[in-house]
């Protein structure tokens, strides 16, 4: 039985990692040890130190050499040992001349062509692959020698090495590093003191430092002491928590898969600034008018407030009932006809931004159904992809990632919780509870064990979170791959008309009872869940997790994450482009026409549940009162449709659950995840769902 791994995905509490600790696995430096020329002492005198240490190191290996042709099992149980046997060539040619009288005319690269080069060094691959099996390797530069004539030669043989090795006394960071001319440090009698020096140094400087030894312990004339050798290693075993130790090519690997990451995060981020700028072009917003946000960092000179007496600089809030004409409304038929447009037409136009009047058709293709479990509750899974209609521009193509898991063996259709989330990769299993713990029934089996089923969309199947992907996805696709406009939707209503995207699905579904869905999110899929709810009236329930500003938290309390950072070049793509203005001098978060109970109050008289972390655990960012407060505020509206809200205005204590009423909330005693949630959400959702 196939199992699967559904799993939200953390907002805004992932944790950013500083530099270093992300360029070297964590430690502070890189330290590749090579050998090269296949000679004796390799065998003799430094593979036997080296595992006695557990160190591995990377010899490079010249195949027509005496060593090799004599001792080849030796040279063969390196590589069973861990280590790398790198390339040095065939015949270890070199350019002659002045001072290299010792190069050989047949040798002397003067007298190669590049085929030839080519030819030998491919053929080298081969041998080596036939000691070790390996398809990967990493080459060094015969006495560095780099060119035949005016030709590199390395260009040509990008695709057989992962990185070579070159002679210039450098060391440089992961981003410098030129993987087909990496630096070393080459050893001619120095000392262990120096050696350890430059270790220091690139422990200081984050780098990555690579030695080259040829003889060890007198065979050579480039040679290094053995008792000098023994010191260096034992101080690279003593200090290997800091430093990364390791053959060449694992090292070059990390080093080409970071620096691949890093490259298309900063075109990621020169697109998104890009994107910000032409938005605020557009609304006349120069830089020096926009206010910065304070930092999330408690500890920060400009945290954010966690002051609670300094929280409500405000003097009203906007009216629900309140028509803006003056005029009240005492009706649910005004709420409806009037009052409720109103609200809508404004968070439309300021704050989430307009959907396009004809979004294309999504098409969704049931990919695979297996049968799966979750803890002790059967299942059935859907893996869904809904195909959106790309004919009006199909440079862009976009899918709708979907699973939906329905009990097994029902026999009918079942409410049906939808989740903004994200599905690992198949590999992926998560991590197991520690020994002796019973690990907690997943929020999955809880929806199951009621009979009822649960769907995973992931938003960011079809729409990226971040300013970059706006001229993609779905927003990109209606705009044909051009900027937006001020008044145009946001990444959090295009994730919202994916749901409703879902839910069209969900009505052709006949395990799913397409009158009972709920929404269910975290962070900015909590504000994603809201805005879902707020506009989609076939959502029968909403479950808002941590949901901060930008969901229901109040927008003009000064507590925690501001208008001013989600107006950042970090946030903005949520929100309309309009949302800006309210960052940048001369308006403020007291000029918005509508606030965050107003949202809640576009969901009434639906069942609305809010669910914060314990501040002490999750941090105060998301604001568990401002969020409470936007539930609270919203209960005029819910009223004058006929349902209840908390039933008080008193912000209640931690683990204090507010289930009496159409409008929900509880504070759990965990941090950033809705999980100690969800008992008291499916029970306070039973009475809807019986
Ligand atoms: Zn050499």
């Amino acid at each position: 039985m196939k199992k699967l791994f559904l799993f939200l995905l953390l907002g805004s509490s992932v944790v950013c990692h500083s530099q270093f600790n992300v360029a070297w696995q964590g430690k502070k430096c890189a330290v590749v040890l090579t050998y090269d020329d296949a000679i004796n002492e390799h065998l003799d005198k430094a593979a036997p130190l080296l595992d006695s240490l557990g160190i591995k190191a990377t010899f490079y290996v010249t195949a027509f050499s005496q060593s090799v042709q004599t001792r080849m099992n030796e040279w063969k149980k390196l590589a069973v040992n861990g280590h790398e046997l790198g390339n040095h060539t065939l015949f270890h040619p070199c350019l002659g001349g002045k001072g290299r009288e010792w190069v050989r005319p047949e040798y002397d690269m003067h007298n190669y062509t590049v085929q030839r080069m080519l030819d030998e060094t491919r053929m080298t691959n081969l041998f080596l692959q036939s000691l070790d099996g390996n398809s990967k390797r990493t080459f060094a530069f015969t006495c560095g020698d780099m060119k035949i004539g005016d030709s590199s030669f390395i260009g040509a043989m990008k695709n057989d090495f992962v990185a070579a090795r070159a002679v210039r006394n450098e060391m440089h960071k992961i981003n410098e590093v030129d993987l087909y001319n990496v630096d070393c440090y080459m050893i001619n009698n120095h000392t262990a003191e120096q050696m350890i020096g430059w270790t220091k140094k690139a422990m200081e400087t984050n780098s990555l430092l690579v030695i080259l030894f040829h003889g060890v312990g007198g065979g050579n004339p480039l040679n290094v002491d053995v008792a000098a050798h023994r010191e260096f290693l034992q101080f690279l075993k003593q200090n290997e928590k800091d430093i990364m130790i390791a053959p060449m090519v694992t090292v070059a690997d990390h080093i080409k898969t970071w620096q691949e990451r890093d490259k298309a995060a900063r075109l990621q981020q020169q697109k998104t600034q890009a994107d910000y700028a032409d938005m605020l072009a557009k609304l006349n917003i120069p830089m020096s008018a926009k206010r910065a946000g304070p930092s999330g960092n408690p500890s920060a000179p400009n945290a954010a407030n966690a002051d609670e007496s300094k929280a409500t600089q405000y003097t009203s809030l906007p009216n629900p009932l309140l028509l803006n004409n003056g005029r009240k409304v005492t009706d649910a038929k005004t709420w409806w006809n009037k009052r409720r447009p109103e609200i809508a037409e404004a968070f439309d136009k300021e704050i989430y931004g307009r959907v396009p009047k004809n979004t294309p058709k999504v098409t969704w293709e049931l990919i695979s159904t297996v049968d799966t479990m979750f803890g002790n509750q059967k299942a059935v899974a859907k893996n869904l992809l809904g195909h959106v209609d790309n004919s009006s521009y199909p440079q862009l193509k976009v899918d709708i990632q979907l699973s939906v898991i329905t009990p097994k063996g029902i026999g009918k259709p079942v409410p049906l919780v939808m989740e903004f989330g994200f599905i690992f990769p198949g590999s992926f299993r998560p991590p197991a509870p520690p020994p002796g713990t019973v690990a907690p029934k997943s929020w999955q089996e809880q929806v199951l064990e009621q009979g009822w089923g649960f769907a995973i969309i992931v938003p960011t199947s079809f729409q990226a979170d971040n300013g970059a992907g706006l001229t993609e996805g779905i927003i990109g696709l209606c705009n044909k791959g051009q900027y937006r406009k001020p008044g145009d939707w946001g990444t959090l209503r295009a994730w919202a008309w994916g749901a409703s995207r879902a839910i069209d699905y969900f009505e052709t579904d006949k395990d799913v009872d397409a009158k009972r869905i709920g929404i269910e999110g975290l962070s900015r899929y909590g504000k994603a869940a809201v805005v879902a709810m707020a506009y989609e009236p076939r959502i029968a329930i909403g479950f808002i997790g941590s949901s901060g500003a930008g969901g229901v938290k109040i927008l003009r309390r000064i507590y925690g994450e501001q208008v001013e950072n989600l107006a950042s070049s970090g946030e903005y793509h949520w929100f309309a482009g309009n949302f800006i203005k309210y960052a940048a001098d001369p308006l403020t978060q007291n000029d918005l026409p509508v606030d965050a109970h107003q949202l809640v109050a576009l969901c009434a008289p639906r069942p609305v549940f809010i669910s914060s972390g314990s501040p002490n655990v999750e941090g105060k960012w998301v604001d568990a009162k401002g969020m409470f407060l936007g539930g609270a505020y919203a209960t005029p509206v819910y009223e004058i449709l006929g349902k209840k809200g908390y039933g008080t205005m008193e912000y209640p204590p931690e683990q204090t659950a507010l289930i009496d009423g159409d409008i929900a909330f509880r504070q759990h005693e965990g941090g950033h995840t809705t999980g100690p949630n969800w008992p008291t959400f499916i029970k306070w959702a039973s009475r809807y769902w019986k």
